[in-house]
């Protein structure tokens, strides 16, 4: 439920002290009305014992060279859903990005300029990124193999994946996921399309400002939804 909650539910105690101990990432103004309402602020911190748990064998994989529990933070994260609802979404990255990250969802949050169909662990789809793109999820961290056999920068927890439908990868002529294929080709992508990551756009910029880059200007194989740390 820490995984969904909307910032008007009340966090259960657990969950509240688990917040406490998140090291809040401020940015921008300090939004400090609304006495009880969950701060909609995305935030990081330590990997929970039950999260990581439920990580193994699905997104850490112990026949993998994965980095190691205390090199990844957990971060919650403000978005807009498709109905401009804010939620709070979950994700995981490499603590040594984990400001970066939050840095770049706070400002696409506070923008009100693009909306997120769904934030949730990979390990709600058993770590399986075909399932996790065919649900439309926002994820980061998964340490999995790219086709090829090399370690996915995902792997590392240095990408991010956002809105897999509206933004698919494209290889050849086969969109991933398949429902991408509406989406998968320039002339098919405009930003008035809800989900849709165009350049110059504040999700593009928000990115940039961190010294990140994106998928979208792959030219061999192009990776719409993809933002990693070192451009791979
Ligand atoms: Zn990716």
């Amino acid at each position: 439920m820490f995984l969904t909650m909307s910032p008007q539910t009340t966090a259960p105690s657990k969950n509240r002290s688990h917040a406490l101990m998140l090291a809040t990432f401020l940015l921008g103004l300090l939004s400090t009305g609304d006495a009880g309402a969950a701060p909609v602020r995305a935030a990081f911190g330590p990997i929970s014992d039950e999260i990581w748990r439920n990580m193994q064998g699905k997104s850490w994989r112990a026949e993998l060279p994965c980095p190691s529990r205390n090199k990844l933070s957990l971060l919650r994260i403000p978005y807009l859903d498709f109905q401009g609802h804010t939620q709070i979404g979950a994700m995981i990255v490499a603590k040594s990005v984990a400001a970066n990250v939050a840095a770049a969802f706070q400002e696409i949050y506070e923008s009100k300029r693009f909306r997120i169909y769904r934030m949730a662990l990979i390990d709600e789809y058993g770590g399986d990124d075909d399932k996790s793109m065919e649900a439309n999820n926002t994820s980061a961290f998964n340490c999995r193999t790219t086709d090829r056999g090399a370690l996915s920068r995902h792997a590392l927890g240095l990408a991010v994946d956002i809105n897999p439908v509206q933004n698919p990868y494209r290889e050849g002529n086969v969109a991933s996921p398949p429902a991408g294929s509406a989406f998968d080709q320039p002339y098919k992508r405009r930003s008035d399309i809800t989900g849709v990551i165009v350049n110059g756009d504040v999700v593009t910029k928000a990115f940039a400002r961190q010294g990140w880059f994106w998928g979208g200007n792959w030219k061999r194989a192009v990776d719409y939804q993809h933002f990693s740390s070192d451009g791979h």
